[in-house]
């Protein structure tokens, strides 16, 4: 067994470990300094530890108003009433300046034979001052996090992770008009969305193109944090959408007569037309062409054919069935869609058209002109095969020419 002594160490080296020691290390009774390494000289701010030495006092070094209540705890301690302890305190270099350090305080015996303390210094200021700097960094960014909050224009609403909410910024009252009275308000579609969150594991739900009830078109997303918070965003798309929806306007509806234009025309028929055939179900295809156009605009200009026809448009509009469908395909050249009609039905249909125009002539300019107009039929018969509508629209242009051939304002059939 290794005997104890063999680690004992000898008074010079010890005095030397202290001398050397980059911990500051202080003997003394009260305010009374009776021994101190260099350490301590240079965090107190002397430039050489023999002066320190000299002045032999800690007094100048405690702040005045905690100096009656540390000479007490010393007293306390030299006695042998208080354990030794270890405290962050600000002490005071020579030139005045704060400090930060690490203290501990114990008793000992010292050379006279009476009890004095041992104070260990450890400058921590550094630490200390990062650690103030970083908290006031921190509050810094709250602020700024809550100024940006109230300033950028997509809604934020901040959920506990049961869907209790918690903040609402104001971008997001004004998108869906929660008025201060209703501060608790939480949309339909915002609650349906956490709700679904909520009883998921996913990590994100968005929901797209949701309408709120001031007419705004958000794209809600609701995101769990990392805190476990839940936050709904909403990105106002109002804009966006309008924009589309004139262009989708622009892109399949004629100006004159605000119809579908060949485009509109097949781009909505289409779908329908595979559903009617899918269902084995008939229907029709009608083409119709103005009679005799050219003598309108010859006759009365051509701002008085515009207005023809608008209102020839107006005509067959009214005279159709809700789910049937008509575009304006050409000049003067209307295609028509009737859903689930037989040939019965959709000759009855065009017959029953072509009367109508011939019947009342058409308002120009303020004079009524009587007008007709031709009609090719085309009808797809269920069980026959999987029908293309280019090809049944050039059947029924081929029966419309056929109804010009022989005479015009009739209906041919394909
Ligand atoms: P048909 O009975 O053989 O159909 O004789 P039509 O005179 O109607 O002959 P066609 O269909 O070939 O001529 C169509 C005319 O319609 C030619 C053009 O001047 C006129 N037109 C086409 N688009 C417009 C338009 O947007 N506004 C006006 N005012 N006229 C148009
Ligand atoms: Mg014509
Ligand atoms: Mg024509």
């Amino acid at each position: 067994m290794k005997k104890k002594s063999q680690h004992k160490i000898n008074k010079t080296t010890l005095a030397d470990l202290y001398e050397h020691s980059f911990i500051g290390v202080t003997v003394h009774r009260g305010f009374d300094i009776l021994y101190s390494n260099p350490k301590v000289a240079k965090i107190l701010g002397y430039s050489d530890v023999a002066k320190l030495r000299e002045a032999a006092d800690l007094r100048p070094h405690i702040p005045r108003r905690r100096q009656r209540e540390i000479s007490e705890r010393w007293a306390e301690i030299e006695g042998g009433a208080l354990k030794p302890e270890r405290n962050r305190v600000s002490n005071i270099t020579l030139d005045g300046h704060e400090i930060w350090l690490d203290v501990t305080d114990e008793r000992i015996l010292w050379e006279d034979g009476k009890p004095a303390i041992i104070s260990t210094l450890y400058d921590v200021s550094t630490a200390v001052h990062t650690n103030e700097s970083l908290l006031s960094s921190l509050r810094h960014l709250e602020v700024s996090l809550d100024s940006i909050l109230e300033t950028i224009p997509t809604g934020i609403a901040i959920f506990s992770d049961v869907g209790e909410p918690k903040t609402v910024n104001s971008a997001m009252r004004r998108l869906f008009q929660a008025s201060p009275s209703e501060s608790d308000y939480v949309p339909r579609a915002m609650s349906d969305l956490l709700a679904r969150l909520v009883n998921s594991d996913a990590q994100e739900l968005s929901e797209r193109g949701v309408e709120t009830r001031v007419n705004k078109v958000v794209d809600l997303i609701a995101r769990r944090m990392s805190d476990d918070t839940i936050m709904l965003s909403a990105a106002d798309v109002s804009d966006w959408k309008y924009t589309q929806d004139e262009l989708k306007t622009l892109a399949e509806r004629d100006s004159l007569t605000k119809l579908f234009n060949r485009r509109g025309f097949v781009d909505t028929v289409r779908p329908m037309l595979e559903t009617c055939a899918g269902k084995n179900q008939h229907f029709a295809i009608i083409i119709a062409d103005i009679d005799f156009f050219k003598s309108i605009n010859d006759t009365h200009g051509h701002a008085a054919g515009d207005e023809a026809l608008r209102n020839f448009s107006k005509r067959i509009d009214k005279a159709l069935r809700n789910r049937d469908v008509v575009g304006r395909v050409g000049g003067e050249e209307f295609a028509i869609f009737l859903p689930d009609s037989s040939l019965e039905t959709a000759e009855r249909i065009a017959e029953r058209l072509r009367a109508k125009i011939a019947k009342n002539p058409i308002a120009i300019a303020g004079m009524r002109v009587p007008m007709t107009a031709s009609f090719g039929l085309k009808v797809w018969e269920a069980d026959s095969d999987i029908p293309r509508l280019k090809a049944l629209m050039q059947d029924a242009d081929n029966a419309l020419y056929r109804a010009k051939q022989a005479g015009r304002n009739r209906v041919a059939l394909a």
